[in-house]
């Protein structure tokens, strides 16, 4: 007899690492009031995005400066200007602030002047819920590290897991992956997660949630004693509080937003198919409409993802889609081609609802009420980001 045999009398495991995608979506009406998903956009959200503070002012590495005005930074945003300064004297932070307003900058700016100072002592570990967020978030620190001798590396599933065996090889001072990944290594003794000195939770009422939280704690307490602790998202879920006391030592709270709020540079708008109309010709129908350049067509579930994206090529509308379904190297061949607009449409589930930063998605639209007002404020912030204006159409019944 084999193991899985003897073991089938016990349920099976819940799958480690879960994405947004695995657990089983229940075809659950949203209960969310679709008067909440109209809203004039509000202008003043340049200046939200911008300080008068400029990166010169900071007193940075002289590289590292060079590398950010590369990049076309000039001044702080407004979480960068609040959260760089503690987090540079080595203070824990949990950091609220709106979808695409530069968090990623504002943790990794402070990593790569604590890895500069001690590059053979200094780890870094950021964790987050989807593997395209871990991997974007390497680019940027790649980005921010030009010409340094500084070091990092990805580690998400579907990916090779043999192939991780060789970036281990050298010292990493930035270390970027998904929770059951990097609980693979670790169980392997690849990977020794006591060395990470400062750990940062992207997302972290995401990584904190349901589908997340065994394997961050496992981490966590695999990591053990460190130096600071950063966790940042655009929301903030009350029932995590004692979660976070747990982890914080003496922590500062910087709130840009009150954390259940939308992003003011997006006009959102819903959509109300009149009975015994086709939702589906009402939303292709939308794209005669040339000012959806690039959008992001967001579903409750997989195969609605998958028959969507069909429907819009058959119609003549150049779709993709992404889901927990889809190969990785699916996934990031989508990205690709929907950031150089090869397609104009990605149809994606909730695994693309945070932290992706594509930049000039024109529009998100919701075929579907999002099940949690949360889903929504990371759904539509894929728009309107940088201080730019962004569209949000959500259907309604
Ligand atoms: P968030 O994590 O808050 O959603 P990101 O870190 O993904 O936001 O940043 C959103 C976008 O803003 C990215 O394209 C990033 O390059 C850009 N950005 C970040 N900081 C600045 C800045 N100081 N000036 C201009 N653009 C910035
Ligand atoms: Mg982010």
């Amino acid at each position: 007899m084999n193991n899985s045999t003897r073991k089938n009398t016990k349920p099976a495991p819940a799958p480690r690492g879960g994405n947004q995608d695995r657990r089983t979506v229940k075809k659950k009406e949203s209960t969310l009031d679709p008067r909440l998903f109209v809203k004039k956009a509000q202008p003043s959200g340049q200046e939200g995005f911008r300080t008068e503070k400029t990166f010169a002012d900071l007193g940075l590495t002289a590289k590292l400066l060079q590398n950010i005005l590369a990049k076309g930074y000039q001044t702080l945003t407004n979480i960068q200007e609040q959260s760089i300064q503690p987090l540079l004297q080595g203070r824990d932070m949990m950091a609220i602030s709106k979808t695409g307003s530069g968090k990623t900058a504002a943790f990794l700016i402070p990593i790569i002047e604590h890895a500069l100072k001690d590059p053979r002592n200094y780890t870094a570990l950021v964790v987050t819920p989807t593997r395209e967020l871990a991997l974007q978030i390497e680019e940027e620190f790649k980005s921010l590290t030009l010409g340094m001798q500084l070091y990092s590396a990805t580690f998400i599933g579907g990916t090779n897991i043999n192939s991780d065996h060789q970036k281990l090889q050298r010292k990493l001072q930035v270390i970027v992956g998904t929770p059951g990944r990097l609980l693979d290594l670790s169980d392997r003794r690849e990977l020794d997660l006591r060395k990470v000195n400062t750990l940062v939770l992207d997302e972290f009422d995401r990584m904190l949630d349901m589908g997340f939280v065994l394997d961050v704690n496992k981490l966590v307490n695999r990591i053990g004693t460190r130096d600071q602790t950063l966790l940042f998202s655009a929301t903030l879920e009350p029932g995590q509080k004692k979660l976070i006391d747990g982890l914080l030592s003496n922590p500062l709270e910087v709130k840009v937003s009150g954390g259940g709020s939308t992003n003011e540079n997006i006009e959102q708008q819903t959509i109300r198919v009149p009975e015994g109309q086709d939702k589906f010709d009402v939303l292709a129908d939308l794209f005669a409409n040339p000012e959806l350049e690039k959008v992001i067509l967001f579903t409750e579930t997989k195969r609605l993802a998958d028959r969507l994206a069909k429907k819009l090529v058959q119609a003549g509308i150049k779709a993709g889609q992404i889901h927990g379904d889809k190969s990785q190297n699916f996934r990031n061949r989508m990205i690709d081609e929907f950031k150089s607009g090869d397609i104009r449409v990605l149809v994606a589930t909730d695994v693309a609802a945070r932290g992706i930063d594509v930049a000039d998605v024109s529009h998100v639209i919701n075929y579907q009420l999002p099940m949690t007002m949360d889903a929504y404020i990371h759904r539509i912030g894929r728009t309107g980001r940088a201080g730019k204006v962004g569209h949000a159409i959500t259907f309604v019944n």
